[in-house]
Protein backbone atom coordinates (compact mmCIF):
# COMPACT_ATOMS: atom_id res chain seq x y z
CA UNK A 1 0.00 0.00 0.00
CA UNK A 2 1.35 3.40 -1.13
CA UNK A 3 1.36 6.42 1.71
CA UNK A 4 -1.33 8.59 1.22
CA UNK A 5 -0.79 12.14 1.62
CA UNK A 6 -3.98 14.32 2.08
CA UNK A 7 -3.16 17.60 0.19
CA UNK A 8 -5.23 20.31 1.53
CA UNK A 9 -6.89 22.60 -1.19
CA UNK A 10 -7.76 25.78 -1.74
CA UNK A 11 -11.31 27.39 -1.78
CA UNK A 12 -11.82 30.84 -3.52
CA UNK A 13 -14.30 32.45 -5.67
CA UNK A 14 -13.60 31.88 -9.06
CA UNK A 15 -14.70 34.76 -11.44
CA UNK A 16 -14.96 32.75 -14.62
CA UNK A 17 -17.11 29.70 -13.50
CA UNK A 18 -20.78 29.09 -15.30
CA UNK A 19 -22.13 31.51 -11.89
CA UNK A 20 -19.19 33.63 -11.65
CA UNK A 21 -17.54 34.27 -8.10
CA UNK A 22 -19.25 30.61 -7.61
CA UNK A 23 -16.94 29.44 -4.21
CA UNK A 24 -15.02 26.54 -5.98
CA UNK A 25 -11.79 23.97 -4.23
CA UNK A 26 -9.19 24.35 -6.50
CA UNK A 27 -5.56 22.94 -6.45
CA UNK A 28 -2.84 22.96 -9.28
CA UNK A 29 -2.39 19.37 -10.59
CA UNK A 30 1.37 19.55 -9.90
CA UNK A 31 0.51 18.88 -6.62
CA UNK A 32 -0.68 15.51 -6.60
CA UNK A 33 1.44 14.66 -10.17
CA UNK A 34 4.17 15.36 -7.59
CA UNK A 35 3.26 13.42 -4.64
CA UNK A 36 2.06 10.18 -7.13
CA UNK A 37 5.44 10.61 -9.12
CA UNK A 38 7.59 9.80 -5.68
CA UNK A 39 5.25 6.83 -5.36
CA UNK A 40 2.59 8.70 -3.02
CA UNK A 41 -0.87 8.00 -3.40
CA UNK A 42 -2.35 11.96 -3.20
CA UNK A 43 -5.69 12.41 -1.80
CA UNK A 44 -7.02 15.84 -2.02
CA UNK A 45 -9.45 17.13 1.37
CA UNK A 46 -10.85 20.57 0.90
CA UNK A 47 -11.51 23.24 2.99
CA UNK A 48 -15.06 23.36 4.98
CA UNK A 49 -16.52 24.83 8.31
CA UNK A 50 -16.76 21.84 9.91
CA UNK A 51 -13.59 21.35 11.67
CA UNK A 52 -14.71 17.83 13.97
CA UNK A 53 -13.99 16.12 10.14
CA UNK A 54 -10.33 16.72 10.67
CA UNK A 55 -8.93 14.58 13.11
CA UNK A 56 -10.62 11.65 11.53
CA UNK A 57 -9.19 12.90 8.12
CA UNK A 58 -5.62 13.06 9.61
CA UNK A 59 -5.89 9.20 10.66
CA UNK A 60 -6.42 8.10 7.48
CA UNK A 61 -3.59 9.80 5.77
CA UNK A 62 0.00 9.18 6.30
CA UNK A 63 1.12 12.24 5.66
CA UNK A 64 -0.38 15.93 5.41
CA UNK A 65 0.83 19.21 2.46
CA UNK A 66 -0.15 22.12 2.82
CA UNK A 67 -0.39 23.75 -0.48
CA UNK A 68 0.07 27.60 -1.67
CA UNK A 69 -2.51 30.19 -1.95
CA UNK A 70 -3.93 33.38 0.04
CA UNK A 71 -2.42 35.42 2.19
CA UNK A 72 -2.56 34.15 5.99
CA UNK A 73 -4.79 36.53 7.93
CA UNK A 74 -1.86 39.30 9.72
CA UNK A 75 -4.45 39.15 13.00
CA UNK A 76 -3.17 35.06 13.29
CA UNK A 77 0.10 37.03 14.19
CA UNK A 78 -1.03 39.89 16.08
CA UNK A 79 -0.75 42.60 13.00
CA UNK A 80 -3.35 44.50 11.27
CA UNK A 81 -3.54 44.39 7.49
CA UNK A 82 -0.44 45.80 5.69
CA UNK A 83 -1.65 48.09 3.03
CA UNK A 84 0.27 45.89 0.76
CA UNK A 85 -1.32 42.48 2.56
CA UNK A 86 -3.92 40.69 0.12
CA UNK A 87 -7.13 39.47 1.18
CA UNK A 88 -7.20 36.35 3.26
CA UNK A 89 -9.05 33.19 3.48
CA UNK A 90 -10.47 33.31 7.61
CA UNK A 91 -11.95 29.82 6.33
CA UNK A 92 -9.20 28.10 4.96
CA UNK A 93 -6.76 29.62 8.19
CA UNK A 94 -9.19 27.93 10.50
CA UNK A 95 -9.17 24.70 8.52
CA UNK A 96 -5.47 24.24 8.20
CA UNK A 97 -4.74 25.73 11.52
CA UNK A 98 -6.90 22.67 12.77
CA UNK A 99 -5.39 20.34 10.41
CA UNK A 100 -2.49 21.17 11.79
CA UNK A 101 -3.81 20.52 15.55
CA UNK A 102 -4.37 17.42 14.37
CA UNK A 103 -1.31 16.66 12.91
CA UNK A 104 0.44 17.42 16.01
CA UNK A 105 -1.83 15.75 18.40
CA UNK A 106 -1.26 12.60 16.01
CA UNK A 107 2.18 12.96 14.96
CA UNK A 108 2.23 12.73 11.40
CA UNK A 109 4.48 14.19 9.03
CA UNK A 110 3.57 18.09 7.33
CA UNK A 111 5.55 19.30 4.33
CA UNK A 112 4.04 22.97 3.91
CA UNK A 113 4.80 25.01 0.38
CA UNK A 114 4.82 28.69 0.14
CA UNK A 115 1.50 29.84 2.02
CA UNK A 116 1.51 25.94 3.66
CA UNK A 117 5.48 27.34 5.11
CA UNK A 118 3.88 30.76 5.92
CA UNK A 119 0.83 29.27 7.85
CA UNK A 120 3.42 26.42 9.90
CA UNK A 121 5.46 29.61 11.13
CA UNK A 122 2.41 31.13 12.24
CA UNK A 123 0.48 28.25 13.72
CA UNK A 124 4.00 27.83 15.93
CA UNK A 125 3.65 31.71 17.40
CA UNK A 126 6.44 32.96 14.00
CA UNK A 127 5.68 36.34 11.98
CA UNK A 128 5.35 37.39 8.80
CA UNK A 129 6.89 40.56 6.17
CA UNK A 130 3.02 41.74 4.81
CA UNK A 131 5.06 42.59 1.77
CA UNK A 132 8.71 41.81 0.93
CA UNK A 133 9.37 46.18 0.70
CA UNK A 134 8.94 45.47 4.49
CA UNK A 135 12.10 43.19 4.03
CA UNK A 136 14.12 45.54 1.98
CA UNK A 137 14.94 43.28 -0.50
CA UNK A 138 15.55 44.03 -4.35
CA UNK A 139 15.78 40.75 -5.21
CA UNK A 140 12.44 39.36 -7.31
CA UNK A 141 10.65 37.33 -5.33
CA UNK A 142 7.55 37.55 -7.86
CA UNK A 143 8.70 36.10 -11.41
CA UNK A 144 7.12 36.58 -14.22
CA UNK A 145 8.48 34.06 -16.35
CA UNK A 146 7.46 30.22 -16.96
CA UNK A 147 6.96 29.19 -13.39
CA UNK A 148 8.96 25.62 -14.84
CA UNK A 149 12.08 27.84 -14.40
CA UNK A 150 14.30 28.75 -11.50
CA UNK A 151 14.29 32.59 -10.83
CA UNK A 152 16.88 33.30 -7.96
CA UNK A 153 19.52 31.34 -6.64
CA UNK A 154 19.06 29.07 -2.98
CA UNK A 155 21.66 28.69 -0.68
CA UNK A 156 20.70 25.47 1.92
CA UNK A 157 22.11 24.05 5.03
CA UNK A 158 23.95 20.52 4.14
CA UNK A 159 22.33 19.25 7.20
CA UNK A 160 18.45 20.66 6.65
CA UNK A 161 16.01 18.79 4.76
CA UNK A 162 16.82 20.41 1.38
CA UNK A 163 20.15 19.31 1.01
CA UNK A 164 19.68 16.23 2.47
CA UNK A 165 17.35 15.55 -0.22
CA UNK A 166 18.81 16.78 -2.80
CA UNK A 167 22.35 16.48 -1.67
CA UNK A 168 23.10 20.12 -3.38
CA UNK A 169 24.16 22.81 -0.83
CA UNK A 170 23.13 25.34 -3.91
CA UNK A 171 20.09 25.53 -6.03
CA UNK A 172 18.13 27.81 -8.61
CA UNK A 173 14.66 27.78 -7.57
CA UNK A 174 11.48 29.50 -8.53
CA UNK A 175 9.56 32.27 -6.94
CA UNK A 176 5.86 33.65 -6.64
CA UNK A 177 5.78 35.16 -2.93
CA UNK A 178 5.30 38.72 -1.70
CA UNK A 179 5.66 38.01 1.70
CA UNK A 180 8.19 35.73 3.50
CA UNK A 181 9.51 34.93 7.34
CA UNK A 182 9.77 37.98 9.58
CA UNK A 183 10.23 36.27 13.18
CA UNK A 184 10.58 32.73 12.48
CA UNK A 185 8.49 30.04 15.32
CA UNK A 186 10.38 29.06 18.38
CA UNK A 187 11.39 25.64 17.83
CA UNK A 188 11.97 25.63 14.13
CA UNK A 189 15.09 26.62 12.31
CA UNK A 190 16.05 28.13 8.50
CA UNK A 191 17.79 25.62 6.23
CA UNK A 192 17.92 27.44 3.33
CA UNK A 193 17.86 31.08 2.03
CA UNK A 194 18.00 33.21 -0.81
CA UNK A 195 21.03 35.49 -1.59
CA UNK A 196 18.90 38.41 0.19
CA UNK A 197 18.63 36.31 3.62
CA UNK A 198 14.92 35.83 2.88
CA UNK A 199 13.97 32.34 4.37
CA UNK A 200 13.22 29.67 1.52
CA UNK A 201 12.26 26.61 3.75
CA UNK A 202 11.80 26.13 7.55
CA UNK A 203 12.12 22.59 10.21
CA UNK A 204 11.17 21.96 13.30
CA UNK A 205 14.41 21.00 15.12
CA UNK A 206 12.30 20.24 18.87
CA UNK A 207 10.73 16.49 19.29
CA UNK A 208 10.48 13.64 17.03
CA UNK A 209 7.47 15.11 14.47
CA UNK A 210 8.64 15.78 10.88
CA UNK A 211 7.44 19.74 10.38
CA UNK A 212 8.82 21.06 7.08
CA UNK A 213 8.46 24.03 4.87
CA UNK A 214 10.00 25.69 1.61
CA UNK A 215 8.87 28.67 0.34
CA UNK A 216 9.51 28.26 -3.64
CA UNK A 217 6.94 26.25 -5.48
CA UNK A 218 8.82 22.63 -6.37
CA UNK A 219 5.81 20.86 -7.85
CA UNK A 220 5.73 23.80 -10.75
CA UNK A 221 9.56 22.34 -11.46
CA UNK A 222 9.21 18.82 -10.56
CA UNK A 223 8.70 17.50 -14.21
CA UNK A 224 11.64 18.57 -15.29
CA UNK A 225 13.76 19.61 -12.33
CA UNK A 226 15.16 16.44 -10.28
CA UNK A 227 16.25 19.01 -7.14
CA UNK A 228 12.41 20.15 -7.17
CA UNK A 229 11.49 16.26 -7.56
CA UNK A 230 13.19 15.22 -5.20
CA UNK A 231 11.80 17.07 -2.36
CA UNK A 232 8.43 15.30 -2.62
CA UNK A 233 10.76 12.15 -2.82
CA UNK A 234 12.16 12.65 0.52
CA UNK A 235 8.69 13.46 1.99
CA UNK A 236 7.14 10.36 0.57
CA UNK A 237 9.78 8.08 1.88
CA UNK A 238 9.79 9.30 4.60
CA UNK A 239 6.31 9.13 5.21
CA UNK A 240 6.79 5.49 4.51
CA UNK A 241 8.94 4.57 6.74
CA UNK A 242 7.55 6.56 10.11
CA UNK A 243 4.01 5.36 9.44
CA UNK A 244 1.92 3.12 12.00
MN1 LIG B 1 11.91 33.48 -3.26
Amino acid sequence: MKPVIGIFTNIENDPNYLFPGYLRVTINEDYPRSIAAAGGLPLLIAPCDDLSIIPEAIDRIDGVLLAGGQDVDPLRYGEDPHRLCGAPSPLRDRFEFAVLDAAVAAGKPVFGICRGMQVMNVYFGGTLHQDLTEAGTSIGHLQATNPAWGAHRLTAAPDGFVGLATGEATATVNSFHHQSIKALAAGFRAVAHAPDGIIEAIEQTTGDQVMVGVQWHPEMMSHQDPHAQALFAWFVNLVNQTRS
